[in-house]
């Protein structure tokens, strides 16, 4: 039995944040606005895989109203979401993601962050796919105003 899911998020990027994507520490002199610690990447995650099994989206598990929520890491949220399909019986076929920004390049930290994701979401890294693309100068993400994450999940379970 397959269930999928998707998942989007975007954060406006500020000065004096730090800039985590995937968990990792990315350095930039800019990072992402939010009431966690604003990391995209596992934002859309989390986001497809609360919806490949129906179960709602990040803001109604994580209520960004809650102060236990402010600056919270979001590798937190997402082992919670993993709990919470792993214990319905539920495993991580593929994950492939798409992070659109103007900057920094992400090529040299991909692999950290699918090994970072990999260890919380117990699949191998290659079944995780990190893609980076710019906006090609167009729209706030081309202005370097934001960045966008893209994220779909395929869950696989045995009946
Ligand atoms: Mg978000």
């Amino acid at each position: 039995m397959f269930r999928i899911g998707i998942g989007y998020d975007i954060h406006r990027l500020s000065s004096g944040r730090d800039l985590l994507l995937g968990g990792i520490k990315i350095p930039y002199d800019k990072g992402c606005l939010g009431h966690s610690d604003g990391d995209a990447l596992i934002h859309a995650i989390v986001d497809a895989l609360l919806g490949a099994l129906a179960l709602g989206d990040i803001g109604t598990h994580f209520p960004d109203t809650e102060a236990k929520y402010k600056n919270i890491e979001s590798s937190i949220l997402l082992k919670d979401v993993f709990e919470n399909i792993s214990t319905r019986g539920w495993k991580i076929s593929n994950i492939d993601t798409n992070i659109i920004l103007e900057a920094p390049k992400l090529g040299k930290y991909k692999e950290e962050i699918k090994n970072n994701l990999s260890k919380i979401l117990a699949i191998d890294s290659n079944s995780i796919s990190i893609k980076a693309k710019t906006n090609e100068g167009m729209d706030a993400s081309g202005h370097g105003e934001c960045i966008i994450a893209q994220a779909v999940v395929l869950l696989q379970k045995n009946c």
